[in-house]
């Protein structure tokens, strides 16, 4: 049976998964405005990965015995306009996603669930790719400044990103 606290943890962060995709939802409608259709594929596979993150806990923690518990996912609060900005957001999101996994990581140390430890050391990892992958798009806007031909080469770069279900833990 799953420690108390530790399940408390993981349902948090399984809401926290949950409105990152909802938040990218947003900004994927941003980009739906602004007509760059690579941008709102990107937005979509990252939406998608956000779901599968939240199903990896959700699973993880009826497989341990666990109970979900289910609380109301926060507006989203899209904080830019341009593409430079939005992207800016999307990676101090993932920078507060990865202080959150991380703090899940000191939950189970702390009551001393091995089984988790190998299950969050995969949504460490994941985390050092996301930022990464933003942090990626985020340099070439900055290359970009508002040249709108290089814009649309990139768009048409995002446009072939795909969703690969995750194997998760
Ligand atoms: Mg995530």
């Amino acid at each position: 049976m799953i420690d108390k606290k530790m399940e408390q943890a993981y349902n948090d962060q399984i809401n926290k998964e949950l409105y990152s995709a909802y938040l990218y939802l947003a900004i994927k409608a941003k980009f739906a405005e602004m007509n760059l259709q690579g941008f709102v594929n990107w937005m979509d596979v990252q939406v998608q990965e956000e779901n599968a993150h939240a199903m990896g806990m959700y699973n993880y923690l009826l497989s341990r015995g666990g109970k979900l518990e289910f609380s109301a996912i926060d507006k989203p609060e899209v904080k830019g306009e341009t593409p430079l900005e939005l992207f800016e957001q999307i990676l101090s999101h993932e920078e507060f996603v990865t202080s959150r996994i991380n703090a899940l990581m000191d939950v189970a140390e702390e009551v001393k669930d091995r089984a988790s430890f190998s299950l969050l050391n995969w949504y460490i990892k994941e985390q050092v790719e996301e930022e990464d992958n933003v942090g990626g798009v985020l340099a070439t806007l900055k290359l970009i400044g508002d040249d709108k031909k290089a814009l649309l080469m990139l768009d048409k770069d995002l446009a072939a990103r795909v969703f690969n279900p995750p194997v998760i833990g």
